[in-house]
């Protein structure tokens, strides 16, 4: 089978370097296993995308040398494939509203971040629905992450219901993206580990819907000066693609390839650094894996 990647931005933000980290990772896999990379542009929130940073995020990535394989795709645009997926999770009785606020959750939440189940029986009393949720019957979830090693999870503790719809009416990332990779053929999602709380709930989604999910592999996310991750909430500066090889080296050492390349130089064009660093990436994956197995 022919390995297919992406990346999916946001576009809410320029690219910082975080962002260009889980972008040459997912470029680097895919290239590493002679396959194909896509971008997919997930701009379902309307109050947060403008297409104009689509753009500039498209065409930064061109400038560093990721140029994807098939025309870029956008959520907005594809919004029956997410209709039909929450009728079939409708018509199989999953699909309950849920009137609770952000602030009521974090109040009534045991863990933190995992939405207790509220409104799983029916509204409570004195609330009307404001999103919809999917109720995860599975007890939990397994799952090998290429990077990250076993993954184990339990539904209500790890993480709660998800929402499927959200209160504005848009389709919630946790659908779109898990249904877009599956229909877009994606055989390996690469991207930060901020993301791994999600992936379960992706996984059991999918796997309601009787869709096969890609293989993982969650790298580590860059980290601020703060200890926090590097993100546009946090004001993470936006890269400068006028220096495409000063970002790129600067990726590439967060990614820990530096050692993997073997030379305290790196190679003075983009197209020779990507040479490099996908031989790298494969003694780096190896290397990453035989540290799992251990
Ligand atoms: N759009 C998400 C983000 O920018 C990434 C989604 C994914 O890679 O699955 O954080």
């Amino acid at each position: 089978m022919t390995y297919v990647g992406r990346f999916a931005p946001s576009p809410s933000g320029p690219l910082h370097l975080g962002s260009v980290v889980a972008a040459a990772a997912s470029y680097l896999d895919a290239k590493a296993h002679h396959g194909v990379w896509l971008v997919r542009i997930e701009d379902l929130d309307q109050g947060r995308s403008d297409p104009a940073i689509a753009q500039h995020i498209l065409d930064t990535l061109a400038a560093l040398g990721m140029t994807p394989d098939r025309p870029p795709t956008y959520q907005s645009r594809q919004q029956h494939r997410y209709r039909d997926a929450a009728a079939a999770l409708r018509g199989q009785g999953l699909i309950y509203p849920c009137g609770c606020t952000r602030a009521q959750i974090r109040e009534a939440a045991q863990t933190p971040g995992v939405y207790p189940g509220t409104c799983r029986d029916g509204l409570a009393q004195g609330r009307s629905g404001r999103s919809l949720r999917l109720r995860l019957e599975q007890p939990g979830d397994a799952f090998d992450d290429r990077f990250a090693g076993p993954q184990y999870s339990q539904s209500g503790q790890d993480y709660g219901d998800p929402t499927i719809v959200r209160a504005d009416d848009s389709f919630a990332y946790i659908l779109a993206g898990a249904v877009d990779d599956v229909l877009d053929g994606i055989t390996d999602v690469v991207r930060g580990d901020d993301l791994l709380p999600t992936t379960s709930p992706q996984r059991l989604l999918l796997e309601r819907l009787e869709l096969t999910p890609p293989r993982y592999a969650h790298i580590p996310v860059l980290l601020g000066p703060d200890g926090r991750k590097l993100s546009k909430q946090n004001h993470a500066p936006a890269i400068d693609a006028s220096e495409p090889l000063a970002v790129l080296r600067h990726a590439l050492d967060a990614l820990g390839l530096r050692p993997f390349l073997g030379r305290e130089t790196f190679p003075q064009s983009v197209n020779g650094l990507w040479r490099a660093a996908i031989c790298a990436w494969k003694d780096y994956l190896a290397d990453r894996q035989a540290t799992i197995s251990r």
